[in-house]
This record gives C-alpha cells, structure tokens and sequence, in this order.
C-alpha cells in the first residue's frame, strides 16, 4: 500500500493456474510494484514469491525489443516489424500452396491470453480450414480434460476453491501443492489450523512440503497409484460406506463400453484388497483402510490434484478413478465436497481448454467432429458451411514429430508459429524432437531469448501481459480481465496484433478484423467474438462483457448467461447452475431431481462410474534402469526459468537442477551430498548434484526440470510414451540408471 506508485492497475498473475488478483503499481510510466488484490476470492490478498515479484523481469536487459531474421550464415538480424511479418505470412502461404492446408502448425500456450489463444485457433480451424492447434496444456492439463468430460460430459470442476473452507476432508493426489499452487496450499494450511479435526491426506511418491500438514501419508510407488483409488473404492463398499443412492440416481457403471451392474462394480473391485495392493503399490495396507474411511465419513470431501496425475501413460483414468470416489460417496454437488483439478498454468483452463484450442476442438470445448457444433461455430464466424475440417490435427507429440524440413516426406508439417512457450526444453525426450524444430521453419514469439528461440527462423519480440492486458481464467472457471498498465518495451507487440497482421497479410482481415494498435480494444474485440460463440453453451460466458469484466473485482465464474448474472460457484445443483433450468434442458430434468448431470450425451442425466482395468507406468525399472524418475517445480522457479530466473531474488534460489535421492540409494551407489551423477533413461542422460533426503521413497529419484543448462535439463531423460486417450505423455514416470560421476 506505502509503495510509490502514480497508480495500481488490476490484473492477474502471470504464473501458476491458481489465478491470484493482483494490482501492479505504476511509477513514471514502468511497473514497479505488485501486490494482492484483496478483492479477489482466489488469494484475498495473498500472493507467493513469483506473483509478488513478477515485474522485476520485465525490464531485464534480455528482454528482446525488435524482430530478428535468421540470415544465411545462421545469425540473427534485426529488421522492422513489416519486413518481418511479410517473410512470416509469405513463407507460411507458400508452405501451404505447396504443401497443403495442415504444412504449418500452431503451438500456443496456457499462459497466452484468451483473447490470444481464440484468435489464432479462429485463424487456423476458421480461416486456414487446418486442425494443427495445439498448446502446451496437452501436456499438463489434457487427461484432466479427458477424465471430466469422460466422467461428467463437460470439462472443469463443478465447485470452486471455497469448497476448501467447507470440507471435512481433503484428499491430495499427484501434487506438490505447497511448491506448485502456493496460495491454494495456504488455504488449506489455514482451514486445517483453524479446524483441526479436519483430516488431509497426501497420496504421492514423495514426502513433500505439502504433506507437513497431512495426517496420513499413502506413498506409493510412481504410477501405480490407479491400485491405491481402487483399494480405497473396495474398503468403502466392503464396509458398507458408500452412498447407495447417490449410486442409484446418478451413476451409470460402465466398462467404457458395456454398461454393467454394481454387483459386478464390486466383483471387480474384490481383487484391490489392501493387502494386495501393498505388494504392488508399497502403499501400506491400514494407510489404504484409513484413507478410505475417512473419505467416505468426513460428510464433506474434496479431492485436489494436479501433474502427479495428468502426466501419465494412465492419466485419464487416474482422473476417472478420483472421480469414482466421489461418485460412490455421494461426495460432490454440496458445499466442501468437489472432485477438483487443479490447472497448472493461469490460462490453460481459460485460454486453451475453453477456446477449444486444441486438435480435436473448438470454443466450448466440443469436439472438431462435431457436425452440429462445426456448424454453430461456422455461423458464429460468418464462414461458408463445411469450412472447418472435421478431423482432428495431429496431437502435440505428434505435431512435433511430424515437424521437419521441406525434402522430407516422413515430415509433413513444415512449418510452426510457437508463442509463450519454449518446447525445445518442456517436450520429453528431447532428443527425439530438436532435430523437427531445427530444421522446419519456425517462428517463435517470446519475451526473452529461450532454448526454442535459438531454433527459430523468426523471432517476434512479444508484449509481457502488464503490457497488454487481456483475460485469463482459472481452475475454478473464473476469468479475470488484466488491464493494460504500461507500454511495451522496445517495439514488443501484444500476440493479438501479431496474429492479426499475420492474418491481414494472407488475407483473413474480415476473419480477424481486430487489428488495430490499441490493445485493450481489439482484447474487447476478440472477447466479444469469443463470449459470442459461447452463448446457449454449458461453458456460457455470454454475461461475462468486457465491461463487466473491468468493473468486477473478482473476476466472474462460468456458465454466466446474462450480464445480470453473478456466476456460477456450483454446476449441477437445482437453484445454483443456471444451466440446470436452461431451456435446452427443458423437459430433461425431472422436478424432483437436486443434482442432474444434464451434460450427459445419452440424455439420461448421469454421470460415469468407470471400471477401469489396473495399469502401471509405460516403463518399470529393471536390473539395467534400477530406480523410478518423477519430475516436477520448485516454489520460486516457472517451467522453463525463462522469467523467473530473470529475477534477481528468485535467480539466487534454486538456480540449478539436483537430484534428490533416499540415503538407502545413496549409500548403496556410494554417493553423498553434492556429488555429481548422471541420470540416464533409454532416452537420454543428464548429470547434476546430488541431494540426499528421506522425504522421497527408496528406490525413487526425484529432479526439478526448470534448469536451462543442456546438461541438467531433465527432460532429454524423461519418457514421452503418451495416454491413448488424452494424448498426454508421461512425464511423471521414467525408469533410470544413476551412477556417481
Ligand atoms: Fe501467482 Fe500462483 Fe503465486 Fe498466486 S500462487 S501469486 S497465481 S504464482
């Protein structure tokens, strides 16, 4: 509040999904300070070290201000905007002509905005009629995706982050949530100070700081967690626990093909005893038994989980399975009980889940293969009937693979526009995708020089969000608008004016008409093409104007279908979802029913209860790979350290990656503290130091992946084997070798 500040302009972090409401402070024209929104019902005021400190990155001297070419001697020159994106958007047209509709590719960001990420998915699917849209929260967020839609029909939670406050029990899952949603962790600290029979249960490979608050810890071997939620699903019915008329009125058990009985629901469940899944899991058999009582008798559970599941070979069914928990418990639909993702980035939910903007999607997150939304959207767009292709692009990993130079055939995408993301060093196995990106043209937005700007042909300086301005929305449905509250830097440019020329440039001006250099109208502009094609959808934002957006404090909760309308904190419950009454629903819904899962597409108001066979990682260790590999953040570090080590407070915490190994591994491989090691998988190798820790299970090596260092980065070692349903590859599991240097 005392800081010196001509003015504070509201906003929203620029980092993790948590979605904390910020006001950066303005002095003389710069950022100079942030601090928390107390207004806001995601953090109250609260901010960790990355929200708090943000603006320091944005007047680094490695900002890149000017557009640069890559000259034929393989080094960058700076040239003007115009010559720029007319090399851009020739070379794309001419890649299309000669190579087809889908040669070049799109790979966005969920930290792009949503005005963003709408529009050049409206350019791609609408305008260059190709499916090649893709973004990185295919690889955090897609089983998350997979797992809702498959379980509920409708993607996102169906409550908010208030239903922390009125739980009885929270069940965390595949999430350091201390380290990778700070704020939301401190809600729980706070609900479990203040309320200490509140029961936390942590369920991962590792004894993080998240589980300093747990009262049980069930450890379990990476991967193999899909035995633990079964486990727990055969002690609540063996004991008799479970809601049998939640079961009755609202669940179809279903194989995935075959609908089948409860009966047979719990033949199958029968082989999951405790004691089994002990020997297969090292989840200790009375952890399982509690765990499962406590959730089925708090009277209020929620469940929270992040990367620890999606990134799986399994990952949707590792969502399907947390959801079955609730499911057989009656736990979702009243206050504090919630089967709840947690969203990794601040706008994957907003910006990349809802605008569709993936492969197989389109705004209202419906499929491409929709006849009838295909022909909604192209109205909505103003596009010729059967513009829009109805079969999907290639997925990320795909995408990549696929990504190559002109001459070769295997290759058929030959060219990519990246923005806001930083591939060549956040894909697994890295080996295997460099070489596409090297040699494919590619054009890369970014604010600051990364490992997949050193690839480009094309560097497009971009407009850091405090620049800009723009919507993002968060794990709870809630979309919050950012102001504009300083100029960019050098000539950086908001991503929406870029796609705009680019658009422009291949003749797609009326598609894009937005294309102006005042950055919060052509946001306005873009919303409201955005919000147009939402209306009448269960994901409706329709109420949510831009104006709306710049008065409320706290941003506004989807379905919102009316600019009367305050938003949604609970879907599927009589008197709260305003979709549950909608006139689409009409006649579906009986009068007596509370809960009514009207997004079911058999129209029988159900939701899934899956049986899903058990399955373990896409690799174990063995006598050549010994030791199990997971992945994940440190508190103060983002992703790839593209900004945050460009903090000056945060660059000196946690610069470089380790390895942290139990002391029973370390003593066995002859290696202490500080030693370095080389990690190696079937991939790839990386050595760095090594940390010795009993907070993770023998057997069990864990590293942090933000470091930018070739020979630390992670993920050359990580495995890129991906769920067949979400497409989502599993970094979480690796199997490897570790010897002492
Ligand atoms: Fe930003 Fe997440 Fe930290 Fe909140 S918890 S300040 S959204 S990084």
């Amino acid at each position: 509040e005392k800081a010196d500040v001509d003015k504070w302009v509201k906003g929203a972090c620029r980092f993790c999904g948590t979605g904390c409401g910020v006001y950066v402070g303005v002095k003389n024209g710069k950022a100079v300070a942030i601090k928390g929104n107390t207004d806001a019902k995601t953090n109250f005021g609260f901010l960790c070290v990355k929200g708090f400190l943000a603006f320091k990155c944005m007047y680094h001297k490695d900002r890149l201000k000017m557009p640069l070419v890559r000259q034929k001697d393989g080094k960058f020159k700076e040239t003007s905007w115009n010559e720029a994106l007319d090399l851009v958007a020739n070379k794309f047209k001419y890649l299309r002509d000669k190579y087809g509709k889908d040669a070049v590719a799109y790979y966005g960001s969920g930290q792009c905005t949503t005005e963003e990420t709408y529009t050049f998915n409206k350019l791609w699917k609408g305008g260059f009629r190709s499916n090649m849209v893709e973004g990185n929260p295919r690889l955090c967020m897609a089983s998350a995706v997979a797992g809702y839609v498959s379980t509920f029909g409708s993607d996102e939670p169906m409550g908010s982050y208030s239903d922390i406050e009125s739980s009885k029990c929270i069940f965390i899952t595949g999430s350091n949530m201390s380290e990778c949603h700070p704020v939301i962790y401190r809600r729980v600290m706070r609900h479990k100070m203040k309320n200490p029979d509140v029961k936390i249960i942590v369920c991962e490979p590792r004894r993080t700081s998240t589980s300093k608050i747990a009262d049980l810890w069930l450890p379990n071997d990476p991967g193999t967690d899909l035995a633990v939620f079964h486990a727990m699903a055969n002690v609540i019915i063996t004991k008799n626990l479970h809601d049998r008329d939640f079961i009755a009125k609202h669940a179809r058990i279903t194989t995935g093909k075959d609908v089948v009985d409860f009966e047979e629901y719990k033949k199958f469940l029968a082989q999951f005893t405790p004691e089994a899944v002990e020997k297969l899991t090292r989840c200790p058999a009375d952890h399982i038994v509690k765990a499962a009582e406590w959730f089925a008798t708090s009277g209020a559970t929620m469940s929270m989980w992040c990367m620890g599941l999606n990134q799986r070979k399994r990952g949707m069914w590792a969502n399907n399975l947390v959801h079955n928990l609730h499911i057989i418990t009656g736990n979702m639909g009243k206050p504090g009980a919630d089967s709840f993702s947690l969203t990794g980035q601040p706008n994957a939910c907003g910006g990349v889940r809802e605008t569709g903007a993936l492969s197989h999607l389109l705004p209202g997150t419906k499929p491409v293969a929709n006849d009838k939304w295909r022909a909604h959207v192209e109205k909505a767009w103003d596009i010729p009937a059967g513009t829009i292709d109805p079969k999907p692009g290639f997925h990320t990993m795909l995408m990549f693979e696929k990504l190559g130079a002109e001459s070769d055939a295997e290759k058929p995408v030959k060219g990519m526009l990246v923005s806001t993301t930083n591939p060549a060093q956040s894909l697994p196995n890295l080996n295997k995708y460099i070489r596409g990106m090297q040699d494919s043209f590619l054009v890369v937005l970014d604010i600051f020089p990364t490992r997949t700007t050193q690839l480009a042909d094309v560097i497009l300086p971009a407009a850091f969000l405090y620049e800009k301005g723009g919507v993002f929305g968060c794990s709870e449905r809630r979309s919050q608008l950012t102001e504009k509250a300083v100029e960019p830097i050098g000539q950086a440019k908001p991503d929406l004016w870029i796609v705009a020329q680019i658009a422009k440039r291949m003749g797609f001006e009326k598609l894009i008409p937005w294309n102006g250099n005042d950055s919060m109208k052509a946001n306005e502009q873009a919303w409201t093409d955005y919000i147009t094609v939402t209306k009448d959808t269960e994901h409706t934002l329709w109420g949510a104007t831009y104006d709306r957006l710049k008065k409320e404090k706290a941003g506004l909760q989807w379905p919102c279908p009316s600019v009367e309308h305050p938003g949604t904190e609970r879907r599927y419950v009589r008197g709260l979802d305003p979709m549950f009454e909608h006139p689409a629903e009409k006649g579906n819904i009986p009068d007596s029913a509370q809960v009514y899962f009207y997004a079911d597409a058999k129209k029988e108001g159900k939701l899934n209860l899956f049986l899903r066979p058990y399955e373990g990682p896409g690799e174990m260790p063995d006598k050549d790979f010994p030791f199990f590999l997971t992945t994940g953040r440190v508190v103060e570090q983002w992703h790839t350290g593209t900004m945050t080590m460009r903090i000056p407070e945060i660059a000196r915490t946690h610069p470089n990656a380790y390895i942290e190994l139990h002391p029973d591994d370390a003593k066995q491989l002859g290696i202490t503290a500080g030693d370095m090691v080389e990690i190696v998988s079937r991939r790839g190798r990386s050595s760095m130091p090594a940390r010795i820790t009993k907070g993770t299970l023998p057997g069990v090596a864990f590293v942090p992946w933000h470091d930018q260092a070739m020979a630390r980065m992670i993920n050359f070692v990580c495995n890129d084997v991906v769920d067949p349903d979400s497409k989502e590859p599993e970094y979480k599991v690796a199997a490897v070798r570790i010897n002492k240097i």
